[in-house]
């Protein structure tokens, strides 16, 4: 395994970290569930049980990645990523559809989102490539 990321693995779970076999920088993990939901025909790739991973580096076209090196590139995922992406009218937010832009014009989606997240009525672990939520991905104002 690639030095700059070993990571101590404790049984059943995996690293929190690895990196991308492409540029080499260390990325947190994703669950399968969510590969599940964003890649093109999941039936046809062999996603399987082990750790994977989401590099956000718009230059690198790998999106996710497994601990064991594999990789599924940009085209064979059916989601536009937006944290892969310098379009203003790329998904910031995938619960919602809110836009990069629609947040800078209007700060009271950021509101509208948080409100949503605390009655747990968002879907980031399925509707965001990264599964994780989408606030801090936010501009800060
Ligand atoms: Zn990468």
């Amino acid at each position: 395994m690639n030095s700059c990321c070993t990571q101590k693995e404790t049984a059943g779970h995996y690293p929190k970290s690895h990196c991308c076999p492409a540029n080499g920088k260390a990325y947190a993990s994703v669950k399968r569930k969510t590969l599940l939901h964003h890649i093109t025909q999941p039936w046809l790739k062999p996603v399987t049980e082990q750790g994977y991973y989401f590099c956000t580096d718009s230059d690198c076209d790998v999106v996710y990645f497994g601990q064991d090196n594999s990789i599924i590139h940009r085209d064979e995922v059916r989601t536009n990523v937006g944290q892969k992406s310098d379009d203003k009218n790329a998904a910031i937010c995938y619960c919602f559809g809110v836009t990069k832009d629609q947040t800078r014009l209007d700060d009271s989606i950021k509101n509208f989102i948080t409100q949503q997240t605390k009655e747990s009525l968002c879907s980031c672990e399925t509707s965001n490539p990264s599964g994780r939520c989408c606030l801090k991905d936010f501009p800060k104002s």
